[in-house]
């Protein structure tokens, strides 16, 4: 018995004008094979479950490639090309496989390849026609005909923040050898429930939604039931929320299902939402609160964790303009000020110029005179059980103890440790602003006062009523508050 594992992720903002090339998937993380050597991060959880459970049942495991890149814009052809035929040579040259297990992103976009997941899956299929292949994405993925087409399995993590990896790696592995040993036929259906936003997945009716999709797991016939919440910020043919139900050789079952959970979703879609201020508003309620301890707030429309430069300066542009104290703002990607930090020293005052320029979307450099408090390199931040990289920080304060947080990897906000590993102590500041969507909020849940979630502009900004869709070809909401009936 083998089994055949690997990992490919990176999730494409197609607005975003940064491409993602080799360079991006070797700062962040790239292993040949003996990724489960080392501890496991969120797209490398999958493998150390698949690894584990096969092992003990005494199975042969081939490792591929794991892969994985912060968003950014397309994945340049020769990147996407070597990173695919390195898992389809690994499964060549291992003479094939009975079951097949991959985690991939569902969002990944390469010049001329629109469905890189779909791809892949394909090729897989191509090169082994009777193995049982699954695949494992983030919810966050565009979900096509094609890769339910080329596999026997798909899934999706159920939780955002992704906190479920390895729980859903462990379903698929049982019911991909259920498949493999004929228990089970599934068969998987979707439903488009033709919106494009964000659901955070902890509070409220979401998790109520959430549970709910569990629960229907256990009904006769139901092997899975996944919510696709899509990809926003992707002009490809299928963006959008999808709910996909896998039944065990019921495709009438599968597809009604899925119709059914699909429009309950759609029922629930304005209270399913999280509300968001304007920058303007979300300042004046830090002004209002007071002392209880620090207000966080969420620069939503810079979020390099969906494929924005992570350099924009509208948060710290208006927190200098109001002279506010007492404040923690990060991560700003500039690694040319880190260089000139690096060269400086700890204990430095600079002059120097600070974001704002990768684009339109970064709004305008920042001109600061700042004191160099600290230089690290080596870090990390947890994202669920995985810790994720930071690259070399740098901790610069200006003004009334305004510290801000540099560093030269583009990457998300997910926890304070990001801050406080640098020397900073959050429980002092009265304002923290983090360039995030929704990562952060557990972590910061238990030091914040009040978490505001702030639609400033950016890569990533959350008005979904005007995206510039090329491909898609069916009315969505919020675009249209009747997407069904135009
Ligand atoms: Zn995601």
């Amino acid at each position: 018995m083998r089994l055949f594992i690997a990992t490919l992720s990176t999730e494409t903002n197609t607005f975003c004008p940064m491409p993602t090339a080799m360079s991006g998937f070797e700062e962040y993380f790239l292993r040949h094979g003996d990724a489960t050597r080392e501890a496991p991060n969120l797209m490398t959880e999958a493998l150390h479950v698949w690894r584990a459970r096969a092992e003990a049942l005494g199975w042969e495991v081939v490792e591929s490639l794991a892969a994985i890149a912060e968003p950014a814009g397309r994945t340049t052809r020769q990147c996407y090309d070597a990173l695919r035929g390195e898992i389809l040579a690994d499964l060549d040259r291992a003479g094939g496989a009975d079951i097949i297990l991959l985690q991939l992103h569902g969002a990944m976009v390469a010049e001329g390849v629109d469905d890189c997941e779909g791809d892949i899956a394909g090729r897989v299929r191509k090169l082994c026609p009777d193995a049982t292949i699954g695949l494992a994405l983030d919810l966050h993925c565009h979900l096509t005909q094609r890769m339910l087409d080329a596999s026997d399995l798909v899934i999706c993590f159920k939780e955002y923040p992704h906190d479920d990896a390895s729980d859903r790696a462990a379903e698929l592995f049982d019911l991909a050898y259920r498949t493999f040993t004929g228990e089970i036929r599934p068969v998987m259906r979707q439903f488009d429930c033709r919106m494009v936003n964000l659901y955070l997945t902890k509070t409220g009716a979401m998790r109520g939604f959430v549970d709910r999709m569990t629960a229907l797991e256990s009904a006769p016939g139901i092997l899975s039931v996944s919510l696709a919440h899509g990809f926003p910020w992707a002009d490809v043919a299928d963006v959008g929320a999808r709910v996909l139900v896998l039944t065990d050789n019921d495709p009438g079952l599968a597809a009604l299902t899925a119709e059914q959970v699909g429009q309950e979703f759609f029922r629930l879609r304005h209270e399913v939402t999280t509300p968001l201020s304007g920058l303007d508003a979300a300042l004046d309620e830090v002004a209002a609160a007071g002392a209880g301890g620090p207000v966080v707030l969420a620069d939503m429309g810079d979020n390099s964790g969906g494929g924005a430069p992570g350099d924009s300066t509208f948060m710290l542009r208006a927190v200098l303009d109001r002279s506010l104290s007492h404040v923690a703002t990060g991560i700003y990607w500039d690694p040319g000020v880190v260089r000139i930090c690096q060269d400086a020293g700890i204990g430095t005052g600079l002059r120097l110029r600070l974001g704002g320029k990768v684009g339109p979307e970064s709004g305008e450099p920042v001109d600061i005179t700042a004191r160099v408090m600290n230089v690290a390199a080596g870090l990390g931040q947890h994202l669920g059980k995985g810790l994720e990289p930071l690259g070399t920080m740098v901790w610069l304060r200006t003004g009334d103890e305004v510290d801000i947080v540099v560093n030269d990897l583009r990457t998300q906000v997910y926890h304070p440790e990001a801050f406080e590993q640098l020397g900073i102590d959050l429980s002092a500041k009265s304002l923290i602003t983090v360039k995030s969507l929704f990562h952060f909020f557990g972590p910061f849940q238990p030091i914040a006062a009040r978490i505001i979630q702030v639609a400033t502009p950016g890569g990533t900004s959350p008005d979904f009523r005007s995206m510039n869709y090329t491909k898609l070809t069916s009315a969505y909401w919020p675009a249209t508050e009747t997407p069904f009936e135009s």
